[in-house]
């Protein structure tokens, strides 16, 4: 159960688009809790874009190849009822003249196909979508995921790198692909509390609440981070007050971050008072969950 000491907290680390800040956000947030002597594991779920070990160069212990559910039909065994087609909401097996075609880019694997055939004609095969990769960066593993090139549906593997986390940490902090589609859905669902990154910005207020639909829809908690919070203008505040949405901290427009984060460094580990920012949030954080 989250929310009590020792117990696990899967914090995700979300925005309405992308650019905000959310990988600074994820990353700082484990090195903090590492620092701070508590069990973490950051999650990478930005499958398309995995960038977490660009600033934490992880040493690779595990590369395993993710596959997906996919039907095999038996054309022998076949006789064209066309259940299965009727069955699947996806349109990827279709039943003309007789005739089955399955189109495995668009199959979720829900098995439904192969439960309803009568004739026990479709089997179960595979489909490569990615990988998941493990490593140890410094005090904390690091997992994330990377979709197959040509890949269109990154939920799967999504749900399956989340599912890596350990079990036995305090802390796990997921990095959620940006947006409100089903991939950051994928991600963030189940998890303890939402850190929602966003900017004072037209653009960001207008993601922002988009974003906060999506997590209310989920039924979780969160609470906003505003970055580069000395940009733009007074909206995002007041449309968090106007929601009873708390501002977990502001992060002021700091050109040393912006460098840090275009060398590839922490901020946290180049810039001490950022450390005490994270720290702080990571305080926040605990305080929120543990309501
Ligand atoms: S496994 Fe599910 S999604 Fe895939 S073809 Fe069968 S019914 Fe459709
Ligand atoms: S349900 Fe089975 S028998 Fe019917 S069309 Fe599909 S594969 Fe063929």
């Amino acid at each position: 159960m989250s929310g009590q000491p020792g117990s696990r907290n899967i914090i995700a680390v979300a925005s309405g688009k992308g650019g905000t800040g959310k990988t600074t956000v994820a990353t700082n947030l484990a090195v903090a809790a590492a620092g701070l002597g508590k069990t973490v594991e950051l999650v990478d779920c930005d499958v398309e874009a995995p960038n977490c070990h660009l600033f934490l160069s992880p040493e690779i212990r595990e590369t395993r190849t993710v596959h997906v559910a996919i039907p095999n039909v038996d054309a022998d065994k076949c006789t064209g009822c066309g259940e299965c087609a009727e069955m699947c909401q996806f349109n990827a097996i279709a039943c003309l003249n007789g005739n089955v075609m399955t189109f495995p880019e668009l199959c979720h694997g829900c098995a439904g196909c192969w439960l309803v055939c009568p004739v026990e004609a479709i089997s179960e095969g595979a489909r490569e979508v990615g990988t998941v990769q493990r490593g140890t960066a410094g005090d904390f593993d690091l997992v994330y995921g990377r979709l197959r090139i040509g890949e269109a549906m990154s939920p799967p593997l999504i749900r399956r790198v989340k599912a890596e986390a350990s079990e036995h940490v305090e802390w796990v902090i997921v990095d959620a692909p940006p947006g409100t589609s089903c991939p950051p859905i994928a991600a963030v669902q189940n998890s303890d509390y939402v850190c929602m990154v966003t900017e004072p910005t037209p653009f960001g207020l207008n993601d922002l609440v988009l974003a906060v639909g999506m997590v209310r829809a989920l039924g979780l908690p969160m609470g906003v981070v505003i970055n580069r919070c000395d940009v733009g203008d007074d909206e995002v505040r007041k449309y968090c007050d106007s929601e009873g949405l708390p501002i977990l901290v502001e992060i002021p427009d700091d050109r040393r971050v912006a460098e840090a984060y275009a060398r590839g460094q922490i901020a946290g580990n180049v810039l001490p008072e950022y450390r005490a920012t994270f720290e702080a949030l990571l305080a926040r954080i605990e305080r929120e969950v543990t309501r």
